[in-house]
């Protein structure tokens, strides 16, 4: 069987609207679930963009009855969730929206599911399963990074924990996701350089999956090309519509290859080190990725070629993504972090579990505090 046989199955949400200026279908889209709607976001970020504004105009010309939470900041704990959820409940609105990051989108999705469906964060980490669909949910992307839009899971910070754990389901793949590149011109540089890092990995690690095949293949070389042409030049021109039209497309084809195809190594190290060491999500990624690419090389050497020539022209992927990360001003040196020799027992005890089963190449403990090791 050649590649292009190999089974590939994928999930996306009904109705993914990609583009420029799309935002202003939102009120017809929205109209569709009912009259009365929740808006989800963060706070600052959404107001100060000019953001808020142009979606609230766009929903009150539609007539569309709209309640408001907010206050939803990075890594968004269980207890958040929960108290959403309850405000949720009792609004008991016909469709969700929610506009902002990773952070805010994975609270409202969270929320929207339990709502319907009951009980806490807790019991769904420990294996409860969703039986009753979402209210309607719209996910509308403020970053170029996560790709949650698309995505069927929810990744929530254990309250006063050192944990992030995902919670999934069918379920929860947003009935809408909207990507209007033009809601990323005001996000600052190094959440630009941060985010689109994120974006770049979930495709390159989704590239070199244990589970890929074909469908995620070309969306994940493309994403991969799209980042290594758009991300720099998006960092040092916010402004630069094309920049962030590109880095958007990349980042809704790393939530669709994440989704369908998996990561890998470099992402399950990232949640130890995003939570314990205060390292934004993207970034955390990315400290990991080249020596990871190293050690899986000899698995995928043809798609790891490709992706040197697509990111830096040169065929070593490892040193194309160092030159990027050299270029974005990123450290890659754990200790720079404060991560000391002694944490990375517990690094690589928490990085268990997911995304570690989908790395081309299997790995044992040792092997991984190896890695670690040597990235000091
Ligand atoms: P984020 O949502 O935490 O946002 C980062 C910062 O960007 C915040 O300060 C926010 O206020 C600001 N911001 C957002 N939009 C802006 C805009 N348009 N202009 C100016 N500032 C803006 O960061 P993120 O990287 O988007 O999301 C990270 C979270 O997503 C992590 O918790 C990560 O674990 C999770 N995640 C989820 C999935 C999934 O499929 N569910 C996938 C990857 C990551």
């Amino acid at each position: 069987m050649s590649e292009y046989g190999l089974r590939s199955e994928i999930r996306v949400p009904n109705l993914i609207l990609f583009g420029s200026n799309t935002i202003e279908e939102l009120g017809d889209l929205s109209k569709k679930f009912g009259n009365r709607g929740v808006l989800i976001y963060g706070g600052s970020s959404l107001k100060n963009s000019g953001n808020h504004d142009r979606i609230n105009r766009i929903l009150k010309k539609n007539a569309l009855s709209i309640e408001e939470i907010s206050g939803i900041s990075h890594d968004p704990d269980n207890e958040l969730v929960e108290s959403i959820t309850k405000e949720i409940q009792n609004l008991n609105p016909d469709f969700i929206i929610g506009a902002g990051g990773g952070s805010v989108i994975d609270v409202a999705k969270a929320a929207s599911i339990i709502a319907t469906n009951g009980g806490t964060v807790g019991d769904y980490w420990k294996g409860k399963s969703f039986t009753k669909p979402s209210i309607p949910f719209i996910a509308i992307a403020t970053t170029s990074g996560t790709g949650s839009e698309v995505t069927k899971n929810a990744v929530i910070t254990g309250k006063g924990a050192y944990f992030k754990k995902s919670i999934r389901s069918d379920f929860m793949i947003p009935n809408i996701a909207l990507v209007d590149p033009t809601l990323t011109l005001s996000v600052p540089p190094d959440i630009t350089a941060e985010t689109g890092l994120d974006a770049l990995i979930q495709n390159l690690e989704a590239y070199t999956s244990k589970n890929a095949g074909p469908i995620t293949d070309t969306l994940a070389k493309k994403g991969i090309e799209l980042s290594g042409r758009y991300l720099l030049r998006a960092v040092q021109r916010s402004d630069d519509l094309e920049a962030r039209e590109g880095l958007s497309l990349s980042s809704l084809y790393g939530g669709i290859t994440l989704l369908n195809a998996g990561l890998g190594l470099a992402h399950a190290l990232s949640h130890p080190l995003g939570i314990r060491f205060g390292i934004p999500h993207g970034k955390a990624c990315a400290l990991t990725m080249a020596k990871v690419i190293q050690y899986n090389y000899s698995a995928r050497n043809e798609k790891y070629e490709e992706i040197g020539m697509l990111l830096g022209g040169i065929k070593d992927p490892s040193v194309a993504f160092t030159q990027l990360t050299d270029s974005l001003g990123i450290s890659t040196k754990l200790s720079s972090y404060g991560v000391k020799e002694d944490d990375i027992p517990l690094i690589v005890e928490e990085s268990k579990g997911g995304s570690r089963r989908y790395n081309p190449i299997d790995h044992d403990d040792a092997t991984v505090a190896k890695l670690l090791r040597e990235l000091l």
